[in-house]
């Protein structure tokens, strides 16, 4: 596989070669796409999702990087798996409120049409809240939401899919059982939504948030049969791999450090090995990569996809950031003087990585995350 080839030999474990599907991770571009290119191949990872702008705010740029042949190239020399692009939070695409559905709806027309620059095959995107007007007023919304984002973008213009991702539940957000999502799939299919442009994104810290216990095989599995059976596994293009620091069925998307929190190791174990998801691509958005948790979280899955469900606890401190892969090797001694030195890892103000779903408002001071 090329991506085994391409991949830093000194990194200390890479995804590809180790796992039988794709693991991305959702890292800041803020230092530059080519860079979070770069360093997904060295903390192991075989793939990227990415904000095309500010996750919090409505504008996008209007002018593209320049240096995005350079990022296609990368990804392709990296042999990475699918490019995943995060739309903003504040998209609302079940909302009552006109104004915020038209933001809505240009926002994901320019996330489809700049995909094909970044080399982009996913826009995912939180199906948002019906914002207390009910499930059915609210899955009509979505239906004709994406046939009028999918009218306004040609298909020959844009080969990316728009991909829905499921909620947990909380702010009134649609998409949070496997019901809400058939009943969305089968109001696209009446509204006529070409269908071969959508697809679907499931987060486990949204899964455990509206009540699923992946630990519990048979209801894994009938989860699955039953996405199969009414929409077609085809069309699960995405798997958002995160754990979770709330409750099970609290409708709470708080996302945690693989193994470290409430969906725990036999969970997450089970999404990454469950044979017939391995065709999805999944994305790590755990909180704090830039501070080295990227690696580290990629580590811990591939440990768990091995059947080794003894993780380590979590350190208390950030794993510091790794050096360019080249110097991996001294990377451990670099990070212990800058910790004696006392410095602290650079902050970014940027966008890190994606969040909570539905409307809920961002917590301040929580680390970004999709
Ligand atoms: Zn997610
Ligand atoms: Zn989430």
């Amino acid at each position: 596989m090329a991506a085994a080839r391409k991949l830093k030999s000194s990194a200390p474990a890479s995804a590809a070669g180790r796992l039988d599907r794709m693991l991305g991770a959702h890292l800041a571009v803020g230092p530059g796409l080519v860079k979070a290119a770069d360093r997904a191949a060295s903390v192991g990872a075989m793939g990227l999702q990415i904000f095309t702008g500010n996750p919090t705010g409505w504008a996008r740029r209007a002018e593209l990087p320049k240096e995005l042949p350079e990022f296609r190239a990368r990804m392709k020399e990296h042999g990475f798996g699918p490019l995943a692009v995060h739309a903003a939070y504040l998209a609302n695409l079940a909302g009552p409120r006109p104004e915020i559905r038209e933001k809505s709806i240009a926002l994901l027309q320019y996330e489809l049409r700049v995909a094909p620059e970044y080399g982009a095959s996913f826009v995912n995107v939180h199906i948002g809240s019906h914002l207390g007007t009910g499930v059915e007023a609210g899955v009509k919304r979505v239906a004709e939401a994406v046939d009028q984002i999918l009218d306004g973008v040609p298909k020959a213009s844009s080969d990316a899919l728009l991909v829905l991702e499921n909620s947990a539940g909380g702010g009134n957000g649609i998409g949070e059982s496997l019901e809400e999502l058939i009943a969305i799939h089968e109001a696209m299919a009446k509204q006529r939504v070409d269908m071969s442009r959508v697809g679907y994104c499931l987060d486990s810290a949204h899964l455990w948030g509206a009540g699923i216990e992946m630990s519990d095989i048979d209801q894994l599995d009938r989860v699955v049969s039953e996405f199969d059976r009414r929409i077609g596994l085809e069309k699960l293009v995405m798997i958002h791999y995160n754990d979770s620091k709330a409750a099970h069925g609290s409708k709470l998307d708080r996302h945690q450090h693989i193994g470290g929190g409430e969906v725990g190791a036999r969970g997450l174990a089970a999404l990454i090995s469950h044979p017939k998801l391995a065709h999805a691509a999944y994305y790590l958005e755990t909180p704090g990569m830039e501070e080295g948790w990227d690696r580290l979280n990629v580590d811990r899955t591939i440990q768990l996809a091995q059947g080794n469900l003894k993780l380590k606890p979590l350190p208390a401190e950030s794993p510091g950031v790794p050096k360019p892969a080249k110097r991996v090797v001294k990377v451990a001694k670099v990070a212990k003087v800058a910790k004696v030195a006392g410095k602290k890892p650079v902050k970014r103000a940027s966008a890190a990585s994606p969040r909570r779903a539905g409307t809920a408002k961002p917590q301040r001071g929580s680390r970004r995350q999709p």
